[in-house]
């Protein structure tokens, strides 16, 4: 693994204590290092994740700072991170292969500057490439918002947003926006065929705007499409008297 080159000379100055509410512009944290993040919201589906990414872009974007949005399993060809509010920002496809630490290098390269990095889907990273992100927080000041899955539809941590437990300075559940149809938080992810819920099958396409894989547990071929579910309707694997309702959005 190769580091970064770092052109930063004024790194082993002594650390000003900046805050997390007082992060300057690029160009004085070159002067003035201060410490980047790693933080990483975690949620359910339907939780706002991709709101509240859309919105610390926009309050970063709004302090001079510059961006550069990064999301995964998006298969429109024209990847953004779009909220169910109606917000959408272009992004970039970020596939398992890809190397973050050079993705962000290359766009130095190409005189863009990169401040912070947005992270959508975070749970589809690969261990590697959340160290990558730790990397670029620790040595090149970048600082780092991921946002993710918190469990798949079997209640295991995904692999990115395990790392991402292991590594984040600082890890937040989103505020859960989502219930359960009996009206207590919905906290889990239910992958349900037909009518029934299913609890084993590949991991694969958890994020709701993509198609269901074959094996995803449709064996019948009933559409397959997730709901959120608190965990004790979880463990029994009641879907509730309305199985349409909202925040379940039936996959193609
Ligand atoms: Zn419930």
């Amino acid at each position: 693994m190769t580091s970064l080159p770092s052109t930063d000379t004024t790194a082993l100055l002594p650390e000003t204590a900046f805050g997390p509410d007082a992060v300057p512009v690029a160009g004085d944290r070159r002067r003035h290092p201060a410490p980047a993040h790693l933080v990483f919201f975690h949620g359910p589906m339907d939780c706002g994740k991709s709101t509240l990414a859309l919105q610390v872009d926009h309050n970063q974007s709004r302090q001079g700072r510059h961006g550069l949005l990064l999301t995964q399993g998006d298969r429109s060809g024209n990847p953004q991170i779009s909220s169910r509010v109606g917000l959408r920002q272009d992004a970039v496809e970020l596939t398992g292969h890809i190397d973050v630490r050079l993705l962000v290098r290359d766009r130095w390269a190409a005189g863009h500057r990169v401040d912070y990095l947005i992270v959508d889907e975070a749970q589809f990273l690969t261990r590697d490439q959340v160290g990558q992100l730790a990397e670029l927080v620790d040595e090149s000041h970048v600082d780092v918002y991921a946002f993710g899955l918190t469990t798949d539809f079997r209640t295991r941590l995904f692999e990115g947003t395990a790392r991402l437990f292991e590594l984040a300075d600082d890890v937040q559940r989103v505020q859960v926006e989502v219930l359960c149809w009996c009206g207590l938080p919905g906290l889990l992810n239910a992958r349900v065929a037909g009518n029934a819920m299913v609890r084993e099958g590949a991991t694969v396409v958890v994020a709701d705007t993509g198609p269901a894989e074959p094996g995803a547990g449709a064996d019948d071929g009933a559409p397959v499409r997730y709901q959120v579910l608190c965990r004790r309707h979880h463990a029994r694997g009641q879907l509730g008297p309305t199985p349409t309702g909202p925040g379940q959005l039936a996959l193609p």
